[in-house]
């Protein structure tokens, strides 16, 4: 059978063959297998060499120093690292964040929360952007750390991260910006952007799962706890013994994107575009999320009287997310979608489409035909 188009690039990418070509090089014994942390021979100073070339190619995309990038294993764990590491050891802390964030930001904030960390939740609009003075409205004097999103994973929704990290500067307070959905989509700039810890993922940007990155300012400096403890690496941030491979594979990854971005951007306008118009026949679709503060790359749709379950079922031919979190017997609403104001109805009539690198105009053709197809077809029998 052939296989379904892919549409879920947010969830992850494929890597790009470059990347895989080059991470191939540091795991046999014909490569540098080396342990970077081992300062005795050469296999490790080849190893710690890598591992500092790709520091620099991830520094770079986001216009960083590489002394401000510590390893992870992905963007959950920096977020992790981010929040937990900021909020330490502060007995009467304060932190805000907003409803749709990433799994990893909610769950870490919640956690805190049973700490007896007060978290204030900020709703955003019902295009999902969080609005600066939203943030400024919840400061007290006891926030430390705000949190918030640089690209929304389900809507493609963008957040104002110079206006608030300015006013957060002013004030003193840390800000966190997970920009797993960002790096490689739009420009990221942490010197335009007054951001204090930034998360990244290499998996999203066609690396390798199973790393990340955390972007921690060295000017004014920033200081976290760690949260994984032995041996002191990446200067006591984050110990454990630094996969080669999976940080070549990143940086090769990130200095891929960084050299086409701008071609990049244009390329997913035109198909997500195209799409667009091959929907334009069909009544009843409305675009979630704001049509303007947006990547081009996630396009979430609700379609009337059609809900999402049926509809995946109908476009088998597409490799496609519904926003719902299958739990056992019942299917939740996705929390983003409840989050900017869908009634649970429609939150369940949604799907998000996410392209990338690899999407064709073809697919993006066969997927609009399909999905008029279907829609009409679920319609009809109503
Ligand atoms: C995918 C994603 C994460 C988690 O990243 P991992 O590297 O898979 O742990 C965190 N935040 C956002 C916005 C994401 O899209």
């Amino acid at each position: 059978m052939k296989k379904p188009v892919y549409l879920d690039y947010a969830a992850t990418t494929p890597v790009d063959p470059a990347v895989a070509e080059e991470m191939i090089k540091y795991l046999t014994p014909d490569g540098f297998y080396g342990n970077p942390a081992s300062r005795s021979h050469g296999f490790g100073w080849q190893a710690e060499a890598a591992v500092e070339a790709a520091r620099s190619q991830v520094a770079n995309l986001i216009h960083a120093d590489p002394r401000e990038i510590v390893w992870t294993s992905g963007a959950t764990e920096s977020d992790n690292l981010a929040i937990k590491g900021a909020v330490a050891g502060r007995e009467n802390a304060h932190v805000i964040t907003s409803t749709i964030e990433h799994k990893a930001v909610v769950d870490t904030c919640k956690w805190l929360e049973s700490r007896g960390i007060e978290v204030t939740w900020l709703e955003p609009a019902s295009d999902g952007v969080v609005l600066p003075e939203q943030v400024f409205e919840a400061l007290k004097p006891e926030t430390v750390l705000v949190s918030l999103m640089l690209v929304n994973n389900e809507l493609g929704c963008v957040t104002d991260i110079a206006t608030i990290g300015a006013e957060l500067r002013n004030r003193g307070v840390l800000f966190h910006v997970d920009a797993a959905q960002a790096a490689g989509k739009l420009p990221v700039d942490v010197t335009v952007m007054p951001v204090d810890l930034m998360s990244l993922s290499g998996h999203k940007v066609y690396g390798p799962k199973g790393v990340g990155a955390l972007y921690v300012r060295r000017s004014p400096d920033v200081r976290i706890e760690a949260q994984i403890h032995g041996g002191g690496h990446e200067r006591g941030m984050r110990s454990g013994t630094l996969p080669t491979h999976q940080i070549v594979g990143m940086g090769k990854a990130f200095a891929i994107s960084q050299a086409g971005l701008a071609d990049e951007i244009e390329q997913l306008e035109s198909l997500r575009a195209g799409f667009l118009d091959g929907l334009k026949g069909l009544s009843g679709v409305t675009l979630n999320g704001s049509e303007t503060s947006r990547v081009p790359g996630i396009i979430n749709l609700s379609f009337e009287g059609v809900d999402a379950e049926s509809l995946m079922l109908g476009l088998r031919h597409l490799a496609v997310s519904s926003g719902s979190a299958c739990a056992s017997a019942t299917t939740e609403p996705s929390y983003v979608l409840r989050g900017i104001g869908l009634s649970d109805e429609l939150a369940h009539r949604a799907l998000r489409f996410s392209i990338g690198r690899f999407t064709t105009a073809e697919e993006m053709a066969f997927a609009s035909a399909q999905i008029v197809d279907v829609v009409t077809r679920l319609r009809a029998v109503r």
